[in-house]
Formats: C-alpha cells, sequence, structure tokens
C-alpha cells in the first residue's frame, strides 16, 4: 500500500459518510464518489459557483470534475439557474409532450449532422442500452463488439471488461450479470482494428453493431488512432451492421458537434447525456432516420420512459447548449491547454514518468513513461502515484477525479484565479508522487 498520510481531516464529510454507508450502500449512490481506489473521505459537496466546490466541512476547491463532465459552463450559471427557475415555476413534469424536448432535439439535430433524428432519455446507461436495442431490432442480429475500457454506463450486456468505476475497482466481471446477457457481446482490444475484422469474419452474419466510445474517456483518456473510428464505420459498413459512437462523454464537450465535430467520422447511431442536461438528468440517442424510424411509436422498438424529455432537465439543456458557441469552447480548451502544461511541467521537474493524454479538451495523467494506446497499458501504470498525487492536491483545495482512470474536466469558469490555485498546489502534489511507493 501507498505510504501516504492523509493529515488533513473533513469531521462533517466523515459523519454524513458515516450516516449514508448506514441506508446506502457503501454511502454512495454511484461506486466512484466512495474515494476507495484512493482512500480517505469522500467530500460531501453543498455548494458549487463557478470553478469553485464548497464541501460539508466549508473548504472550497477548484473543481476539475465538473460533476464528471455535464458543467462545462461552470457550476450555478445564472443563465441556466434561470432557465430551471422559469420552467420549475410552470410545473415539473407533465407526462405530455413539451415545447422543451423539441426545442433540445432542434439543438442537437441542428449541431450533429448524423443524427437525424433523436429520443430522449433520462441517463447514458439508458441512451446507450436503447441503442443497442435499436441495432438489434433493425438488424435482426444479436451480437455486440465493444471495448476493452470503454464504458457505456451500467447496461449488462456492457459490463464486460469495462472502464469507469470497473477499471477503478479492477472488477474482470460484474456479479448479478448473466452468461446469456453477456454472450453476446465481443470484448476486444481497444485501438486494433483487425480484432475487429477477424471477429466479423468469424460470425458472418451475426454481428449487430459495434459501440465505441468516440474517444474514451473511462479508462483514463485514450483516444483513436488515427483511422480507427473510419475503420470502425467501414467494417461495420461492409458487413451490415450499426457503427454506434458513444458520446455521453465527448458530446458537446470537446467541440459544438462533440468529437463528431473532431474527426469527422459519420456514425449511424450515436448517444449523448452529460453536457446535454445542464447539470440534470437528460440523455439521448439518435442517428439515422431509417434506423431511429423502427422506434416505438413509428416502428416496432419498444423504449419509454415516465420522465423522459422532462420539462426542467430540457430546460437546463437548452439554456446550456444555446451558450456553448465557439468561444465558449476556445475558453475551455485555453483552460485544459494551461492545465496541461501546468501539470507536465510539475512532474517533469519532480522527475516522475507520466504521459498526460488529451481529447480535445479533456485529458487525463497516466503515470508511465509508455504511450497509453488501450485498457491493458492503462492498467500498467504506476496508480499509486496518482493517489499521492491527488491527496496532495485535495489537501491544497484542488478537486480531482478520485481514480486514475477518469478524465480531468474544466469548464468556461476556470478562469486565471482558478488555475492559479492550481499551479500553486502542483509542486508539492508532484513531489507526493514522486516519493511514493507501493
Ligand atoms: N457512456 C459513457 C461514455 C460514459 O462516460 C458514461 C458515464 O460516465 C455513460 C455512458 C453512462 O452515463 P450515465 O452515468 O448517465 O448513465
Amino acid at each position: 500500500m501507498a505510504c501516504v498520510s492523509y493529515p488533513y481531516a473533513a469531521p462533517v464529510s466523515q459523519t454524513l459518510f458515516d450516516r449514508a454507508a448506514v441506508v446506502t450502500p457503501g454511502g454512495v449512490n454511484s461506486p466512484v464518489r466512495a474515494f476507495r481506489a484512493v482512500g480517505g473521505t469522500p467530500r460531501f459537496m453543498v455548494s458549487g459557483d463557478g470553478p469553485y466546490l464548497t464541501d460539508a466541512d466549508g473548504r472550497e476547491y477548484v473543481d476539475l470534475v465538473c460533476s464528471w463532465g455535464p458543467m462545462i459552463l461552470g457550476h450555478s450559471h445564472p443563465e441556466v439557474i434561470a432557465a430551471v427557475q422559469a420552467a420549475v415555476a410552470h410545473g415539473t413534469s407533465f407526462g405530455t409532450p413539451g415545447e422543451g424536448e423539441v426545442e433540445l432535439a432542434e439543438e442537437i439535430v441542428a449541431r450533429v449532422a448524423p443524427v437525424e433524428q433523436v429520443r430522449l432519455v433520462s441517463s447514458g446507461t439508458e441512451a446507450t442500452m436503447s441503442a443497442i436495442r435499436l441495432a438489434r431490432g433493425f438488424t435482426g442480429r444479436s451480437k455486440v463488439i465493444k471495448f476493452a475500457g470503454c464504458y457505456h454506463g451500467h447496461v449488462d450486456a456492457l459490463l464486460a471488461a469495462a472502464g469507469s468505476g470497473v477499471a477503478t475497482f479492477g472488477l474482470p466481471d460484474t456479479p448479478g450479470v448473466t452468461g446469456a446477457q453477456a454472450g453476446e457481446t465481443l470484448v476486444l482490444p481497444y485501438n486494433d482494428l483487425e480484432a475487429v475484422r477477424a471477429a466479423f469474419v468469424a460470425h458472418p452474419g451475426e454481428i449487430a453493431c459495434v459501440i465505441t466510445e468516440a474517444s474514451p474517456g473511462n479508462m483514463g483518456v485514450v483516444p483513436p488512432l488515427p483511422g480507427f473510428n473510419a475503420g470502425l464505420k467501414q467494417l461495420c459498413a461492409d458487413h451490415g451492421a450499426l457503427y454506434i459512437s458513444d458520446e455521453v462523454m465527448t458530446g458537446f464537450r470537446v467541440s459544438r458537434a462533440g468529437w463528431y465535430g473532431l474527426d469527422g467520422v459519420e456514425p449511424d447511431l450515436m448517444t449523448f447525456g452529460k453536457v446535454m442536461g445542464g447539470g440534470f438528468p437528460a440523455a439521448a440517442f439518435g442517428g439515422r432516420a431509417d434506423v431511429m424510424g423502427r422506434l416505438a411509436p413509428a416502428g416496432p422498438v419498444y423504449q419509454a420512459g415516465t420522465l423522459s424529455g422532462n420539462p426542467v432537465a430540457t430546460a437546463a439543456g437548452v439554456a446550456q447548449l444555446r451558450l456553448l458557441d465557439d468561444a465558449a469552447y476556445a475558453k475551455v480548451d485555453t483552460a485544459s491547454e494551461r492545465l496541461r502544461a501546468m501539470v507536465t511541467e510539475a512532474l517533469a521537474k519532480e522527475g516522475v514518468d507520466h504521459r498526460v493524454q488529451v481529447a480535445g479538451n479533456m485529458f487525463s495523467v497516466f503515470f508511465t513513461g509508455d504511450e497509453v494506446t488501450d485498457y491493458e497499458k492503462a492498467k500498467a501504470q504506476e496508480a499509486f502515484r496518482f493517489t499521492a498525487f491527488f491527496h496532495s492536491m485535495l489537501s491544497q483545495g484542488v478537486y480531482l477525479p478520485p481514480s486514475a482512470f477518469e478524465s480531468w474536466f474544466v469548464s468556461t469558469a476556470h478562469d486565471e484565479r482558478a488555475l492559479e490555485r492550481v499551479a500553486a498546489a502542483l509542486p508539492g502534489a508532484a513531489r507526493a508522487a514522486a516519493e511514493a511507493t507501493e
């Protein structure tokens, strides 16, 4: 175990965590929040303002998690809050169609050319689950190709060699997922087109779709090698399968049109979440009109949701997306670039082997000297150095994702003052990483 001590206390958070552990498994409602990969007390946050979060002990942090991606305008953006307040004043859920849903769908279709039609849901998990069902219904085939280290939510069939929390805990599999549910999933190494080609040859006429993170962020940031996504698209087209690009994390974050806006490879179906909900539970899947037209009630593939297109969530999403113009993305890109340079400088100064890997304005730091192109290489990093680095940053008021296998996120609100606070914390954290032992 790393010989790191955590002298700083968070007594109110600890008390809340103790209470939570009585009534909630592990004290949290999503596993990575529990800090198990890094140890210590998870911070219970009480408020957010721009690039800052304040915890229950009254301590302020520069937030480099941004709610795992959604808060691209920073916390409590006044225009998003105003839109939410206006929507709430009219009621919170009607279970009928509403104009906000149309506006959000139009905004998505206008931004992402391959999306001709879109269906709103409440979480990224629901989006990928529904896209897979639709691909199977459309093609009449059952098998799905996914890549090791890619996370698509906790869909049964996709919890095989998944990233994010599954990577964090090194779980090879999840009890509760049956052989029948995962048995139709072929898990292949990321960035390996030959493996995909071989799978299509081995299973002629059986593969419904390939699902991939547009640019993976759930094993840390591991971008596709040049030509990988285009190769997937071509192989799918050659073999009558659908190419599904999961943009839950990258969508509307790395550009106006997400990763598609950067690489231009046209998926048959896409999934979205996070940024498009403005901090509320809103997600979506969409794509080719002939495929989407197979969904109920237009077609026979069933999919539904009591809170789908919720008026408060759609108001937040529309407000956030409309504020995300070119100038906003330029701001996020600049903050990301500045941070990356600062991290590299601090770690290099202490002689710590590392790689900062980048996908648009998303990035993560691998504690290894080698380029990381797949999940096996991601797992080979010295994660114990991240633990020391993380706790040093936390103790100095910088909130990083509590796992070495996650992307860092910034927002338009990460201004000079916030970046300077991170810069001040980095030398100590880099030293802690250098001194850490397994
Ligand atoms: N797909 C990707 C690429 C994700 O990063 C995530 C969540 O992190 C999901 C799907 C699942 O989204 P949700 O947590 O909203 O269910």
